[in-house]
């Protein structure tokens, strides 16, 4: 609830527990005793922008007002009425109550102006990022195709070594930004029903010569009719080949990657099982961390840490789940499931 929600709910609390013709949350607007009117309560009420401190606003007889930490509480009556001091006492027992959840909508409140400065401080910068690494991977790619004449082998191998620090760095600054707009509020717009089984097909394709480079078997067991959420597309993408990227970056090679979906009742479901080098029963409740990497995980290959945190956020925002069922030695299985879209009507 927001800081509107909450004065209004408060004003609705203070009419109704004093049976008065009105109530309002009033702050303070300078100096002069004038009070800005923040709520009034239920419809058909309506009170002027501002008021005078403790008098009745035009077309009402009576008024009762107790503090509020930014301003006051007021209740209003149409016919002159004399308020009892149990009557105030009421009155100010509800203005500490609502103070309480005042305060708190406006942390909540704070709390979101922060988090969306933060979100758009690594939009801007990682995006500005984005061109010079781009530019400095096309110039050494140059390099190592030797267009700037013959190397040496101890050249070759530096510059091979900052060719693969730029792609990390590509992949953290994609991946931040990819955080970043899957927290946008903005994303909601987006959105629309997305055909999981087609998702998944994209995601696959996209790590089919990945997983054959590897020696690895990429399968997708078939399943029912097409299967929509309420998503956006790349999100869902970003979903599936994420968890089958990790399937396959974590599993040795001769191992499998199995995909497979269906439904259950009214969600669909899909598993990404794989035969990899698992997870540590004491890494599993991190792994959704940012920047949270298992040390089995370090020892085999690099990673940004923030995939899996990509992957809860967009899950949890199209209202899905996430579980994770892992050996170490074994394999991982990773499943996800949403709600099935269905038109209306
Ligand atoms: P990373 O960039 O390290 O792959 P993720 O956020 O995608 O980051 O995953 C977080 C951690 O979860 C990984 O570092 C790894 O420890 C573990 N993990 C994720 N998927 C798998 C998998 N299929 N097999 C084994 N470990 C996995």
């Amino acid at each position: 609830m927001d800081l509107s929600q909450v004065s209004a709910r408060l004003a609705a609390a203070a009419a109704k527990v004093l049976s008065a013709d009105a109530a309002a949350v009033l702050l303070s607007e300078g100096a002069e005793g004038r009070l800005a009117v923040a709520a009034v309560s239920g419809e058909g009420v309506s009170l002027p922008p501002s008021v005078e401190a403790g008098l009745p606003p035009p077309g009402y007889a009576s008024a009762l007002c107790v503090p509020l930490p930014v301003g006051r509480l007021c209740v209003y009556t149409l016919q002159p009425r004399r308020f009892t001091p149990q009557e105030q006492l009421q009155l100010q027992a509800l203005a500490d109550l609502g103070a309480l959840a005042l305060q708190a909508a406006q942390a909540l409140t704070d709390l979101e102006r922060i988090e969306a400065a933060k979100r758009q401080f690594i939009q801007v910068t990682t995006h500005e990022l984005r061109s010079p690494i781009t530019v400095a991977q096309s110039l050494l790619r140059n390099v190592l195709k030797g267009y700037a004449g013959p190397l040496t082998d101890t050249q070759r191998d530096l510059f091979e070594r900052i060719a693969g620090r730029l792609d990390f760095l590509e992949s953290l600054v994609n991946d931040l930004l990819d955080l970043a707009a899957s927290r946008t509020p903005e994303l909601a717009e987006k959105e629309g029903p997305v055909a999981v089984n087609s998702s998944v097909g994209r995601a696959a394709l996209l790590f089919q010569p990945r997983a054959e480079e590897k020696g690895i078997s990429l399968t997708i067991q078939p399943c029912c009719e097409e299967l929509a959420v309420w998503a956006t597309e790349d999100g869902l993408d970003r979903i599936f080949t994420n968890l089958i990227g990790n399937g396959i970056k974590y599993t040795p090679s001769g191992g499998s990657v199995v995909i497979s979906l269906g439904r259950a009742g009214d969600q669909v479901w899909v598993k990404v099982a794989d035969t990899g080098i698992g997870i540590p029963e004491d890494a599993l409740p991190h792994l959704f961390e940012e920047f949270y990497r298992a040390p089995n995980a370090r020892q085999v290959a690099v990673g940004t840490g923030l995939g899996l945190t990509i992957v809860r956020e967009l899950v949890e925002r199209f209202g899905g789940g996430i579980e994770v069922e892992s050996e170490v030695g074994k394999g991982t299985t990773f499943t996800v499931s949403f709600p099935i879209w269905r038109p209306q009507g």
